[in-house]
C-alpha cells in the first residue's frame, strides 16, 4: 500500500517545525518533504535537510521544468515542492508531511491528483503568536510586520483544512499531529480493504 500525503499550514511562528520535529519522534515511516525556496538559510538550517536554498533563476527552471507539484510566493520568496521525491516516498509505503502555506495546500486540494489529508496549525492568539515570532529571533522587523499581516489572511483559511490543532502546548500539539496520521492510516486501511478485489486474471 502507498503512504499518505499530510499537508501542515500555519501562520509563521505558530509552531509548526517544533510540532513536526516532534510529532516525528511518535510516529515511524514518516518523512519531512524538503521544499526549494529562494530565502536565505537561517542559523542553524541546512541545505538539504531544512530546504534546498536555490537562486531565483534556479527556481524559475525548475517551475518551468514541471519539477514542482506546488509552489507559490510566500512573504516575498519562491517556496515549492518537487514532486518526483514525493511519489518515490509515498510508493515506498512512507508517510510523506508537506510543510506548504495555504496557497500551496489550494493548489493541491484543487489538483485532484493525490490523496491527502490537511492540517492547520493555529496559536492560541494573535499576541502570542508575535510573542514567539519575535522570541524565535529569526526575522528582522520588516520581515515580522510582514509575517504577521499575512498571518491574519492565513487564518482566514484555517476553516477549509479538515482538522485544526491550537499549539498552547507542544507535547499536547505533536500527540494530536502524531493521532491524526496514525487515524489516516487507519482510514486509508479500512478504504483500501473496502474495495472490490480484481477479479483474477484481470
Ligand atoms: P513555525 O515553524 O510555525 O514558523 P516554530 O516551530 O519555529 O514556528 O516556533 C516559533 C517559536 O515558538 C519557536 O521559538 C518555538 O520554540 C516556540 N514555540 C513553538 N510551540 C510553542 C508552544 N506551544 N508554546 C510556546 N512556544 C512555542
Ligand atoms: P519559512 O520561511 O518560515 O520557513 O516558511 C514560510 C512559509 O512558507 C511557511 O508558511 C511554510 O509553510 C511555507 N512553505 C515552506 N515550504 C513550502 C513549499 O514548498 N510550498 C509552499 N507553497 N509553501 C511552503
Amino acid at each position: 500500500m502507498t503512504g499518505n500525503l499530510i499537508i501542515v499550514s500555519a501562520p509563521s511562528g505558530a509552531g509548526k517545525s517544533t510540532l513536526l520535529k516532534a510529532a516525528m519522534q511518535l510516529v515511524d515511516r514518516l518523512v519531512f518533504s524538503v521544499s526549494h525556496t529562494t530565502r536565505g538559510p537561517r542559523s542553524g538550517e541546512q541545505h538539504g535537510r531544512d530546504y534546498y536554498f536555490v537562486t531565483v533563476p534556479e527556481f524559475e527552471k525548475m517551475i518551468a521544468d514541471g519539477q514542482f507539484l506546488e509552489w507559490a510566493r510566500v512573504h516575498g520568496n519562491y517556496y515549492g515542492t518537487a514532486s518526483t521525491p514525493i511519489r518515490e516516498q509515498l510508493a515506498q509505503g512512507n508517510d510523506v508531511i508537506l510543510d506548504i502555506d495555504v496557497q500551496g495546500a489550494e493548489i493541491i486540494r484543487n489538483s485532484g491528483t493525490v490523496d491527502f489529508t490537511d492540517v492547520f496549525i493555529a496559536p492560541p492568539d494573535m499576541e502570542e503568536l508575535e510573542r514567539r515570532l519575535r522570541r524565535r529571533g529569526t526575522e528582522d522587523e520588516q520581515n515580522i510586520t510582514k509575517r504577521l499581516a499575512n498571518a491574519v489572511e492565513e487564518m482566514a483559511q484555517k476553516g477549509t483544512y479538515e482538522h485544526l490543532i491550537v499549539n498552547d502546548q507542544v507535547e499536547r500539539g505533536a500527540a494530536q499531529l502524531a493521532e491524526i496520521i496514525v487515524a489516516q492510516r487507519a482510514r486509508r486501511r479500512r478504504g483500501d480493504a473496502a474495495q472490490p478485489a480484481a477479479p483474477s486474471g484481470a
